[in-house]
């Protein structure tokens, strides 16, 4: 699915290339159609899975479409955030995604003088972005008024709770016109965050995707520790032992996945490549037979490691592991889809040992090791040992995040 498919403007499509994103996001892809529509949403979302685009490409859609003029101090759409930080974030979002378009944002939040914002609300403002406080006080100046108000968003929902913003949203809720479009965004659905929606939002749609660093949950996990040289006669026996009708092999290099290929062809396992270096013609002749199952093994790159779905394909072989530990999620995320169950499994050798050690810290996890009859490594591969401490998103600017006052 791309973003042409998705219902948006030349104008905000053309801000989107400008990013560099090819495609939607899994939040992306459910909430752009449904705040398009007019419903309300209520989303189960964390930072990261870009949903600041998912609901900012919409409403700016949306009041653009509607050539309506700004009216002193009065806001077309009101999106509320826990942090200045991220009022910040999004403000500069709905900048740049807006870009071509001839809307008017603005955003406000404590710490920093009243006045300036009270001069820059003057002549109203298409999209709003505020942390709650300001934002009341702000109103109590006859700063801001809501009789336009068109939308409104409640991100990171559950940190607003957290944070006690409580009796200052249902302050704020309770000078917006009852006519409006009401989005919610929260990583987590509480009894306080439902309790809150209860009264916000009506007959909402409602969007909830997986985080992305999660293996996908039926998919059976394991490694194998070998030597380099040993995991084509690894991957031969596996074929072999435990009778795999088919299997998806991923190969760190185009040479690498080309060898393993002929190596397999010539112990007459039907093998074929797909890689960058393949036309496109050839590519989608393997995948074809594949699919058909005139082959038995299937050998990527990281290429297809994203996106492609094959129906029914239970076996997964990381023969090298990914040069980026994203792609183990990707490459493992191609079996045990739609329910199915799969596995995939590792052939590890030693000098794969830290890029094993940075896939376990992004999986929080260690993948349960498993010893291969008669493959024992001569080097062996050195234990894991669990880094708990998450990899942090990198933020574009400011580290610190400072809480409304
Ligand atoms: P968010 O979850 O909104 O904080 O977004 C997380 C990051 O994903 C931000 O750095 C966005 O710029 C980026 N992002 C949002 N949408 C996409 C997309 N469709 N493709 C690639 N990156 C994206």
């Amino acid at each position: 699915m791309k973003f042409s498919n998705l219902g948006l403007s030349i104008q905000i499509q053309s801000a989107i290339s400008k990013k560099g994103y090819s495609s939607p996001t899994p939040i992306q892809l459910e909430a752009i159609p449904a705040i398009l529509s007019g419903r309300d949403v209520m989303a189960a979302a964390q930072t990261g899975t870009g949903k600041t685009a998912g609901f900012t490409l919409p409403i700016l859609e949306n009041l653009s479409k509607v050539n309506k003029k700004c009216y002193a101090n009065q806001v077309r759409a009101l999106i509320l955030t826990p942090t200045r930080e991220l009022a910040a974030q999004v403000h500069e979002s709905v900048t740049t995604y807006g870009e071509h378009l001839n809307l008017k944002a603005e955003v406000v939040f404590g710490g920093v003088k009243m006045n300036p914002q009270m001069i820059s609300l003057k002549g109203g403002a298409d999209v709003l972005v505020a942390t709650p406080g300001r934002l009341l006080d702000l109103y109590r100046q006859n700063a801001v008024k809501f009789r336009d108000l068109e939308v409104l968003v409640l991100d990171e929902a559950d940190r607003m709770l957290d944070l006690g913003f409580i009796d200052q949203i249902k302050e704020i809720m309770d000078l917006l016109p009852s006519k409006r479009q009401s989005l919610l965004f929260s990583a987590t659905f509480s009894p306080d965050v439902i309790d809150l929606a209860k009264g916000l939002i009506h007959n909402p749609i409602e969007i909830s995707v997986n985080t992305s660093n999660s293996t996908a949950e039926k998919v059976e996990h394991y490694l194998y520790p070998v030597d380099q040289d040993q995991k084509t006669d690894a991957l031969l026996y596996l074929i072999k032992k435990e009778k795999w009708e088919q299997a998806l092999v991923f190969a760190s290099t185009k040479h690498g996945a080309d060898q393993l290929v002929k190596d397999l062809n010539r112990n007459n396992v039907k093998s074929a490549a797909i890689h960058g270096n393949k036309s496109q013609g050839a590519r989608t002749k393997a995948l074809a037979d594949f699919k058909d199952k005139k082959l038995k093994i299937l050998v990527a790159t990281e290429i297809i490691s994203r996106g492609i779905d094959i129906n029914q394909l239970y076996q997964v072989v990381n023969f090298d592991l990914p040069k980026r530990a994203e792609g183990y999620i990707h490459r493992v995320g191609r079996t045990g889809r739609a329910g199915e169950s799969g596995s995939a499994i590792s052939l590890v050798c030693a000098q794969e040992h830290e890029m094993l050690q940075i896939i376990e810290r992004l999986l929080q996890e260690l993948i349960p090791r498993r010893e291969l009859e008669g493959f024992t490594p001569v080097v062996p591969l050195a234990e894991s040992i669990l880094n708990t401490k998450p990899f942090k998103k990198k933020k574009p600017k400011k580290k610190k995040i400072i809480i409304e006052d």
